[in-house]
């Protein structure tokens, strides 16, 4: 039986590992800090499969010095951090022009209007109790903001997302918590919601973990191949032989990647939650306000406003403008919010292009890629692990990967 080592038991890692063991592998987690750690634990839980019009788009080139100087901007860049990611901010924009940030959008929602069939078997195996089927709503306070977003509707239409258009009356009939501000709504047929992305990932994690799939807790530095295999060097204990090893250690995963010889432009885009502790049955389905970046989603337990995007790295602090931003535009959107609130923040796996990394390794056929899944990891969790289970049992796979393969962006 041959055994994968996976690497990464955030959403992606645990469905890939869900999949390979539904193929016959035998397979080996493997996480620095335990299972649903980073960005996995504390997103907006919205299965989104209408998501296919990334940030790199036209919007961005007006706009970059309010995302710059700022203070109610849910894009910010930290000045200070902009030396230190120039190149990917360089490449960024050259894939934010109308044609790139358009093939994006094709090539992305190839995968999210199949999304669904990759959490299928998920969700059999563990339960739906965990979701929950109010489709997602988007919200415009202003004309002139729906006015703007009308050509990227237009567009996911043209792809194959449905949705519909509401009136005031309709969001208020649909949300009455909501206050009267919204000019404007758009449902997106198909989606859904996690009422907890972390429980539920963990539930996934105990169902693995009773089909023999063993989560090792160590932090793995360096990726070794060879004809007989793969190696996997570790912090502390000894290194780890796999036949493949999968890498989905999500915004972390690049030093990984350049082990193996492969160089790929990885970075973070930072978001933030700000849980209102009290406010479970305020809404029934996330709501997304259009203008400030931010979903509103009824978890267990709590409301979630979860969004805005930073470009500051892993090590700068949080921004409490932007959690003053979220928990706000939160307020003022459902007035009767109130009771104690908790924060977090993540760590986003963004490619310049908006695409996820899917497929093997340039220089080894030992090694497959599956990360930089930016703000639909979630959403694409199943159908990543259905696609890596396919590489990995050398099955003709179903999706076209050319576009998300590594070397996209060069040689490396
Ligand atoms: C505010 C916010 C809201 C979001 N909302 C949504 C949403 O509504 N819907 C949606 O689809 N997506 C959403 N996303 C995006 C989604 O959360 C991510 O795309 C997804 O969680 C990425 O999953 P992952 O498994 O690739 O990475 P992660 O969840 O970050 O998991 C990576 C794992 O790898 C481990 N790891 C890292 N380095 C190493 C190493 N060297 N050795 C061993 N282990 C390692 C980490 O400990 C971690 O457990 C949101 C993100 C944010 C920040």
């Amino acid at each position: 039986m041959k055994h994968v080592g996976v690497i990464g038991a955030g959403a992606v890692g645990l469905a890939c590992a869900f999949h390979l063991r539904r193929a016959g592998c035998r397979v080996t987690l493997v996480d620095g800090t335990g299972a649903v750690s980073g960005a996995s634990y504390g997103n907006a839980g919205t299965f989104a499969p209408y998501a296919c019009v990334p940030v790199n788009n036209p919007s961005v080139f007006p706009n970059i010095p309010h995302y710059l100087l700022s203070s109610d901007s849910p894009f910010r860049i930290r000045p200070a951090y902009v030396p230190r990611m120039l190149p990917w901010l360089a490449s960024f924009l050259r894939h934010s022009t109308a044609g790139r940030s358009r093939a994006s959008s094709a090539a992305l929602a190839t995968l999210l209007l199949k999304a669904q069939s990759g959490w299928d078997p998920i969700l059999d195996a563990v339960g739906r109790d965990l979701i929950d089927g109010q489709e997602c709503l988007y919200l415009y306070e202003t004309e002139a903001a729906f006015h703007a977003s009308r050509p990227d509707l237009g567009y996911r239409k043209q792809l194959g997302v449905a949705f519909d258009l509401l009136t005031q009356a309709d969001i208020s009939a649909l949300e009455p918590a909501l206050a009267r501000r919204f000019t404007q709504g758009v449902l997106f047929r198909g989606s859904w919601r996690f009422r907890s992305p972390h429980r539920l990932l963990l539930q996934l994690a105990e169902y693995l973990a009773r089909q023999d799939v063993l989560l090792i807790r160590e932090e793995a530095c360096r990726i070794e191949t060879g004809d007989e295999g793969a190696i996997l060097h570790v912090r502390t204990g000894a290194p780890l032989a796999f036949d493949q090893i999968v890498l989905a250690a999500g915004a972390k995963s690049r030093a990984l990647a350049a082990s193996c010889g492969d160089s790929i432009p990885l970075d973070t885009e930072r978001g933030y939650h700000v849980a209102f502790q009290a406010g479970e049955g305020l809404l029934s389905r996330p709501c997304g306000l259009a203008e400030r970046g931010i979903y509103m989603t009824p978890m267990m337990g709590e409301l979630r406003a979860a969004g805005t995007v930073e470009l500051a790295g892993f090590t700068q602090k949080r921004s409490t403008g932007l959690l003053n931003h979220i928990e706000s535009s939160a307020r003022a959107a459902v007035p009767a919010l109130s009771g104690p609130t908790t924060t977090w923040l993540g760590f986003r796996p963004t490619l310049p292009d908006g695409l996820p990394v899917l497929g093997f390794s340039r220089r080894s056929k030992r090694v497959i890629y599956a990360f930089g899944h930016q703000h639909v990891g979630l959403t694409l969790a199943g159908m990543t692990g259905e696609i890596v289970a396919d590489l990995a049992t050398g099955k003709s796979l179903q999706t076209d990967i050319t576009p998300f393969l590594c070397d996209r962006f060069g040689r490396g």
